[in-house]
């Protein structure tokens, strides 16, 4: 898996935490919603500390599509539905505003990230869908949005009805992460290789201990390691979903200012990206619930024979990574215990949901209020048909759960891959090219689920909420904090 944003650019890792400390603030995930964090407390006079597990802006920010838009699908007449209009133009509100937020950050600190004006277009190929875009036509109608409507994209791809408005961006979200990690080392403390693995409420103050048995001792803790480690409190993996999507990339002659996103089951996504005068053309297909379609060597397989298919293009680049789903499409940022904060749940649009979580969770902590506190509350209440998306959610995952509980092997696997009791212990056995063995335990330490084998990355991943492991057990991507080593 080779990320097109992170190429050979990987920073140096900044020191581990060796020793207890106190501060004011502890951020724990140096992606683009604790960072984002960190950049609005900078100056706030607090003392603050960072943690990362590995190295800040790796996680997955760094996987993603790099687009900064308000134009997320159809979104706008499902908030509305969901709630009402006046809360989907608060969401609008947050999203134009996290694009202001990214372009002064840029230009205070003449970040070179890549940030670039697009227009951004919503099509679909099928017209059963037409009556979604009439919806969401009407919703920018009433609300005074520009836009356009035409049956045709800008490239050469199948369509038959195109929404099509202004004002969105695409960057390199890793130039940018790594930049604003930079500006932030000399304002607060960072450490990397540092991984929480519980937070517990002292009396006056949070203590958070590391892998390494060290002891954050703080006052105030935001939680944005993409997804929070604890189950309680507001039981997260309970009321979200995880959704897995995946790209290619690969150079081309020309770039044009779009990006393109399909309302159809294939959720196609594209963008074009201009590197120094190098052009690259990214596109995204196969978005679906990390406890289907196990086996990602059909994701590769499909998306790069669609690549070459509709572009003519062999996959220089193949990388994916996931994203927490909420059940009314509004993510969960704020305060879900006292002076504990967390930012997540972002469907698929975490560049500005990441960025405006910074904003929010700011001013909370220093303001005690925020226009947006409401529409984020991660303690929101739950109408029936809320209720009756989480009971999908569950759903969805409890099956995946049993499934793989009763058959120990899937059917994709070959002799390469072997799951067999030893001394009473469920492990994972993989059998590399040199004929190596590597034996990890096959339960995710999070909440119990088994394992599965991604051929692609050779990785050990969760189907339940998207942890993964490398083949020698080593903890990759959470909600698991713990590696899944087999001691002797
Ligand atoms: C394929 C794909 C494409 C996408 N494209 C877009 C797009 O174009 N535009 C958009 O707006 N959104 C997009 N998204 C969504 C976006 O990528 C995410 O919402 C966003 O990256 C989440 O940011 P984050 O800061 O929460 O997580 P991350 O970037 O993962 O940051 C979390 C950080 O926390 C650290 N961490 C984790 N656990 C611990 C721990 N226990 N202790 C210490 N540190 C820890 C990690 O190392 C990491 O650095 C896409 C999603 C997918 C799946």
């Amino acid at each position: 898996m080779k990320s097109i944003w992170i190429g050979s650019n990987k920073e140096m890792a900044l020191p581990k935490l060796n020793k207890n400390i106190k501060c004011d603030i502890l951020i724990v995930g140096g992606g683009i919603a604790g960072l984002s964090c960190a950049y609005h407390l900078k100056d706030s006079g607090k003392n603050i500390v960072l943690i990362d597990k590995s190295i800040c802006g790796l996680g997955a920010t760094s996987y993603n599509t790099g687009k900064l838009t308000w134009m997320q699908d159809l979104i706008y007449h499902k908030i509305e539905k969901n709630y009402d209009t006046k809360t989907a133009l608060l969401y609008l509100d947050s999203q134009r505003e996290a694009i202001d937020i990214v372009n002064n950050i840029v230009k205070e600190n003449n970040i070179s990230c890549d940030l670039s004006k697009t227009k951004a277009y919503v099509f679909t190929d099928n017209e059963n869908n037409f009556k979604n875009f009439d919806n969401e036509i009407m919703f920018y109608k009433e609300n005074n949005i520009k836009y356009k409507v035409t049956d045709k994209l800008p490239i050469e791809y199948s369509s038959k009805l195109v929404l099509e408005t202004d004002n969105s961006f695409v960057f390199n979200p890793y130039k940018y992460l790594s930049s604003i990690r930079k500006i932030l080392m000399d304002k607060m403390e960072i450490y990397e290789n540092t991984r929480c693995v519980s937070i517990d409420m002292g009396s006056n103050s949070y203590n958070v201990k590391t892998i390494d048995d060290h002891i954050i001792e703080s006052k105030v803790v935001i939680v944005a390691s993409h997804y929070p480690m604890f189950i309680v409190p507001y039981f997260i993996p309970f009321k979200t979903e995880v959704h897995k999507f995946f790209l290619v990339g690969s150079k081309v002659d020309k770039s044009k200012n779009i990006q393109i996103l399909s309302n159809d089951k294939s959720s196609v996504s594209m963008r074009y990206y201009n590197d120094k005068g190098n052009n690259y053309f990214i596109y995204g297909r196969n978005s679906h619930s990390s406890s289907k379609h196990l086996d990602v060597r059909d994701d590769y397989l499909e998306i790069t024979e669609e690549y070459k298919k509709n572009f003519n293009l062999e996959a220089e680049y193949f990388f994916h990574t996931h994203d927490l789903m909420t059940y009314d499409s509004i993510p969960l940022i704020g305060e879900i215990k006292p002076n504990l904060y967390i930012a997540t749940g972002f469907n698929k649009w975490g560049n500005t949901n990441g960025t405006i979580s910074g904003k929010v969770i700011s001013d909370l902590i220093l303001k005690n209020d925020s226009k947006y506190a409401e529409l984020f509350n991660p303690k929101r209440g739950l109408s029936l048909d809320k209720i009756k998306n989480i009971t999908l959610f569950n759903f969805n995952v409890g099956t995946r759960y049993i499934r793989n509980k009763i058959n120990s092997n899937m059917s994709y696997y070959d002799d390469k891959v072997i799951i067999k009791n030893i001394n009473g212990k469920r492990c994972g056995i993989y059998i590399d090219e040199k004929n190596n063995k590597h034996i990890v335990s096959n339960t995710c330490p999070h909440m119990k689920c088994n394992l599965v084998f991604n051929y692609i990355d050779k990785t050990w991943d969760c189907p339940c909420h998207a942890s993964r492991f490398d083949i020698d057990g080593n903890l990759i991507y959470g909600p698991s904090v713990y590696d899944i080593k087999i001691k002797d």
